[in-house]
């Protein structure tokens, strides 16, 4: 199994002013990059273990991994994965109100997006309180419930036996440095505000519809 980059939906550019070119076309072409390299890189040093096609299916049991390149798989499959959920998870359209069944679930669990128990208020939190590298996530549990939660590293909700809380992604949010840093230096509370002016909740609603099912 060869895993390769996918393109960026938009242009580089499309989503200044939230998040700046030079982040995105170093973000997606050099870190996103790195990942799936060093993805394959660790692949082949174990040919008879046939990695699944889907990424995702990759990461939900890496206990079929062998150990040798358990560590290397789970980062670098990790990265992959969640960045290719981000960057389509982003949009130049997006932002402003959760749509459909996702967003009377939000109204419902959180009571919408603003307020102190609001999602908004949540995510920020979980998004802060994440010490050094990691994501913050809104994902739909085993039960369907909506969650938020946060994971270390490039470890995702649909880690089995790895991740603090399991479940389906519906929104991802990069805390890593590189994904703000240029623009916006030590400020992670400022990026996570403009996540929102850039959110795809098309996309979100889509995942939302499909881990209920
Ligand atoms: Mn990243």
């Amino acid at each position: 199994m060869n895993y390769t980059l996918p393109a960026l939906p938009y242009a580089h550019n499309a989503l200044e002013p939230h998040i700046d070119q030079m982040t995105m076309e170093i973000h997606h072409g050099k870190h996103h990059q790195a990942y799936v390299t060093n993805l394959n890189a660790a692949l082949a040093k174990e040919p008879n273990f046939k990695a699944d096609a889907n990424v995702d299916t990759l990461i939900a049991d890496l206990s079929k991994v062998p150990e040798s390149i358990r560590t290397a798989v789970r980062n670098n499959a990790g990265g992959h994965a969640n960045h290719t959920l981000f960057w389509n998870l982003l949009s130049p359209n997006g932002g402003g109100e959760p749509i459909g069944a996702l967003g009377e679930a939000i109204q419902k669990t959180f009571g919408g997006l603003e307020g102190e128990k609001g999602l908004k208020a949540l995510f920020k939190a979980a998004s802060l309180g994440r010490f050094g590298s990691g994501w913050a996530w809104l994902i739909v549990k085993a039960d369907k419930s909506l969650a938020v939660t946060s994971t270390p590293n490039q470890d995702s909700p649909l880690m089995h036996g790895i991740a603090e809380v399991t479940g389906k992604p519906v929104l991802a949010l990069d805390v890593w440095e590189h994904a703000y840093y240029l623009k916006y230096q030590n400020r992670r509370p400022d990026y996570v505000d403009a996540f929102w002016k850039v959110v795809d909740w098309k996309k979100a609603n889509e995942l939302y519809t499909q881990a209920i099912r």
